[in-house]
């Protein structure tokens, strides 16, 4: 046994409970073991293996880092399963403060006491759920002008058991944080009060839980599940398949839980009324809590991004002139942008060149190209005006006349089609019309494009022109 070691590992105790406080120390980094450290890796023994998992997930990242800070050459992290390891911890810990280290591994197998209940009030859910991303959490979250609402209702929600507004109602276009704001709620919730029962799932894995509760004939236990939840978090609704008896089921889970007071969390592509295969009753009790969309990103916002992710993939030297091109260029959404950076830093520990703006135009080529070719509303309706030889300022006039109003709606039409703007923006950009007028339009030219031939071909020439 090395003495050294066991002396690191206090050193990162001491660090990890005042970082995570008191609460979060107790219930989860206290009863870890120290084992060994073996070729640069840290190995450490957790009583269970749910406690393994969540402290890999939730703590893994600290751990490692402060135990190299206090001795460089550790940069790996181990947990194994060890069914005693707490007990004994806690024990030692308690007798005299020092971290206890017992590999005799002659000791009886028993549980750890403490560890079972929270085993097993939080299995069910998380069973049911969707495993958390542990990098999605608030401390990695970037705030800017486009997210800033989102994300103080978000900690709102997160900060108090009491709720203030049912449900919260996040939406936006894919990639621009709507997941990682959701599932730095569910850390921040299970982390200051691990009793409170947080369940986080897609709509889709909603769906496929309760086909399969229907299957096994274990609705009860389903409905039990998730009407047992203090917070309830269910993504990306708008996969909610048209009339299924999954919403009805969602409904009554839904009520009930509003009824208790218990709070519930929903994310979508979109506002709760563009819901299209949403029952109607459904959507409009979507929009009675706190409905909060997160817009498109803009430059400051994308730089804030790819500097925090620099700063916390320790890369040394990245020239500030290739983050500002990243952040010009890469607009869709953040997970691009990200992946962008993921990949330039790749490509040069391949090449073992070190990064500029030529090799970031090589090693991004593509990507650059997609989001040069994306379309802007703007030359969207420069090109129907053009093509149907209206004025352009007929895109955001009130004259309702067929030989106008048509081209407008193609024009909302394709927006929708090529653009990544939500239903409200664009009709913002038509003349500040309602968001409904703009639904309206895309289905009716949808509906037109199976009848009329003619037009069906209109579009198809407009949208490859815009492509192109
Ligand atoms: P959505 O669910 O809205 O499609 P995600 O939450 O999956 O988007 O986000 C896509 C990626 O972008 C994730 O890796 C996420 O961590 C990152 N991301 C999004 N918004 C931010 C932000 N404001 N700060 C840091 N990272 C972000
Ligand atoms: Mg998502």
């Amino acid at each position: 046994m090395d003495q050294v070691y066991l002396g690191q590992w206090q050193q990162v105790c001491t660090r990890l409970r005042s970082e995570f406080g008191d609460a979060a120390y107790n219930s989860w980094l206290r009863p870890l073991k120290f084992e060994r450290i073996d070729g640069g890796v840290a190995h450490l023994q957790a009583p269970t293996r749910f406690m393994r998992d969540w402290v890999l997930s939730h703590y893994g990242e600290r751990i490692r880092a402060f135990w190299q800070a206090e001795d460089e050459t550790v940069d790996g992290l181990d947990i194994a399963v060890h069914p005693v390891a707490g007990r004994h911890s806690t024990a030692a810990a308690n007798s005299d403060g020092t971290a206890p280290v017992d590999l005799d591994g002659v000791v009886p197998l028993e549980s750890a006491a403490g560890a079972a209940p929270v085993v097993a009030s939080e299995s069910q859910g998380l069973r049911m759920g969707s495993a958390l991303d542990a990098r999605y959490q608030f401390e990695s979250f970037v705030v800017g002008k486009s997210n800033e609402l989102a994300y103080a209702a978000a900690r709102r929600v997160a900060d108090t058991a009491q709720v203030n507004f049912n449900p919260l109602f996040l939406y936006g276009g894919v990639g621009l944080g709507k997941t990682h704001l959701m599932h730095a709620i569910a850390w921040h919730i299970r982390e200051r009060d691990p009793s409170r029962e947080v369940i986080y799932l897609s709509a889709e894995r909603f769906m496929y839980q309760f086909v399969r509760a229907l299957r096994d004939r274990e609705t009860m236990a389903f409905k039990q599940v998730f009407r047992s939840a203090d917070v309830l978090m269910i993504d990306d609704v708008q996969f909610f398949s048209r009339k299924d008896s999954t919403q009805e089921e969602f409904f009554h889970t839904f009520n009930e839980l509003v009824d208790q007071n218990k709070q519930i969390i929903i994310s979508a592509d979109r506002s709760p009324s563009d819901l299209e295969d949403v029952e109607e009753r459904i959507r409009s009790r979507l929009g009675w809590g706190l409905v909060v969309d997160i817009h498109q990103t803009d430059f400051e916002l994308r730089l804030g991004i790819l500097e925090a992710k620099l700063a916390r993939a320790n890369v040394g030297d990245f020239p500030p002139k290739v983050l500002e091109f990243l952040a010009h260029r890469i607009t869709s959404n953040i997970r691009e942008l990200e992946g962008a950076l993921n990949r330039l830093i790749a490509h040069s520990h391949l090449v073992g060149r070190p990064i500029n703006l030529e090799m970031t135009q090589e090693a991004l080529q593509d990507l650059l190209r997609a989001n040069d070719r994306r379309v802007t509303i703007e030359e969207i309706q420069k090109k129907v005006a053009q093509h149907f030889n209206i004025r352009l300022a007929d895109m955001h006039s009130a004259r309702r006349a067929r030989a106008v109003a048509r081209p407008r709606q193609v024009a909302m039409y394709l927006a929708k089609q090529l653009t990544t703007r939500s239903l409200p923006e664009i009709g913002r950009k038509f003349g500040g019309r309602d968001h409904t007028t703009v639904m309206h339009a895309v289905k009716r030219i949808e509906e037109l494009r199976q009848t009329d031939a003619a037009l069906a071909e209109d579009i198809d020439l407009l949208r490859r022109m815009l492509e192109g």
